[in-house]
């Protein structure tokens, strides 16, 4: 098999506005779209699979269920297929911080069950998110990995690149 690029997504503060600390994006009505993520991920589209990869532990806390997030994601999907954004896959990880498990990032577990699931060549595809998890999590599997937005948290984990607003993001990678 061929290996393919990917460029893999945080969801929550990179696809759409967050939740307020400690809350979660429970329900369609919730969720927000960034401004031109679409453009972006149609672009993207071209040459990279775009996989999201999102902690949701508020399953776990009772918070939602798995099929309310499911649901989120297939309205979030169908919404972004109107302006030609594909997304290829998306992994979830459902659980509690304290239940240590392989998925929840800063662990690379999503990453790396993508890369076995879809052939993906990790050493030339893209982690991209707004918390420095996401840039561990990339690291750990081998990515090259973007922050987007908030640099504060940069002394501990370096990233690849930094990008002030996803138009940037095509720019970076080639
Ligand atoms: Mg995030
Ligand atoms: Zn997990």
């Amino acid at each position: 098999m061929i290996k393919k690029r990917a460029i893999f997504l945080d969801r929550d503060g990179v696809i759409n506005k967050k939740a307020k600390e400690h809350d979660y994006i429970k329900n369609w009505g919730e969720f927000e779209f960034l401004p031109h993520v679409a453009d972006v991920i149609s672009q993207l589209n071209k040459k990279f699979l775009v996989v999201v990869a999102s902690n949701q532990q508020g399953i776990s806390r009772g918070l939602m269920t798995l099929d309310d997030v499911n649901s989120i994601h297939a309205n979030m999907k169908s919404e972004l297929k109107k302006s030609n954004a594909i997304i290829d896959k998306i992994y979830v990880c459902p659980h509690y911080i304290k239940e240590r498990c392989a998925c929840r990032k800063p662990e690379p577990g999503m990453i790396l069950q993508a890369a076995k699931e879809l052939g993906i060549d990790l050493p030339n595809s893209y982690m991209i998110g707004d918390s420095i998890t996401d840039i561990e999590a990339g690291k750990k599997a081998g990515c090259k990995t973007v922050l987007f937005g908030d640099t504060t948290a940069m002394q501990k984990v370096k990233p690849d690149f930094i990008a002030r607003t996803i138009l940037e993001i095509p720019n970076f990678i080639g």
